[in-house]
């Protein structure tokens, strides 16, 4: 690695609708493909990359539920969703030439693989990719609480939340409060007790009890991921 890099191994966490471009459904494929060339830049460098993707630009599980389905079903329909994202992504990392794995919590052989914690370290230790897929693989869980939960068992240094439109967490919605201001870092239990958004209150809560930090920074920032594990650009570290 380059020697200005300061993390070794890292998880990326980016919403389902990241992926969606401006179609308002769906997956973009031109859309994936820069979001991939990013990571790239940043597996270039030699960090180990872990990443967990949403399902939200195909199917919640909570709209499901507000809809009158029954919240496990829907749960389970959400999960699926990130499977098809997670091998979406799968796609465009190997075209550029980076081994990647789809690792799914619900074993489904011959899609993807099954977690298994050991072999998934082994696939970083070879420089692979790891794509989380189906969340936690249960119900009432959301992705943010996946990339918690694998990011403490890969022993990933930091999970880094990559947003669009906005680059880091604010005191107010910068959309509706011109004044609001970016911290630069911030506590879990302010997170929490502000109801700041940067993630779901039980995924903050895993993060502070391993002392995981957050680091919220703008994905469509382009070389922003890259910069940002250099400590360059702007974000917020969310931390003890
Ligand atoms: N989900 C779940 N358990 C998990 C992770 C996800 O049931 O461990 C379901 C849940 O229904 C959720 C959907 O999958 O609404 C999509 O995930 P999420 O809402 O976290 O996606 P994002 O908002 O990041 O796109």
């Amino acid at each position: 690695a380059e020697p200005s890099v300061k993390y070794k191994r890292v998880l990326l966490k980016i919403s389902g609708e990241a992926l969606m471009g401006d179609q308002g459904y769906g997956l973009h494929p031109p859309t994936v493909a820069r979001i991939a060339r990013e990571v790239k830049s940043v597996h270039d460098m030699g960090v180990e990359i872990c990443m967990v993707i949403g399902g939200g630009n195909i199917f919640r599980g909570l709209a499901g539920s507000a809809q009158g389905m029954e919240r496990t079903t829907a749960d389970y329909m959400g999960m699926l969703a990130t499977v098809l994202n997670a091998l979406g992504m799968q796609a465009q990392l190997e075209a550029l030439g980076i081994h990647t794995r789809v690792i799914s919590a619900i074993p489904m052989d011959q899609v993807c693989e099954p977690y298994i914690r050991r072999r998934a370290v082994r696939h970083l230790e070879k420089k692979r990719i790891c794509v989380f897929a189906a969340g936690t693989g249960n119900p009432y869980f959301t992705t943010d609480t996946a990339a918690t939960l694998r990011a403490n068992e890969m022993a990933c240094e930091a999970i880094f939340m990559g947003k669009n439109g906005v680059d880091g967490v604010y005191d107010m919605d910068p959309k509706k409060h011109p004044e609001a201001k970016r911290y630069e870092t911030v506590s879990y239990d302010e997170v929490l007790q502000k109801n700041l958004g940067v993630m779901d209150a039980s995924a903050i809560a895993l993060a502070r009890d391993n002392n995981l930090p957050i680091i919220v920074f703008p994905l469509d920032e382009p070389g922003g991921f890259k910069g940002i594990l250099a400590g360059k650009g702007t974000y917020t570290r969310v931390q003890g």
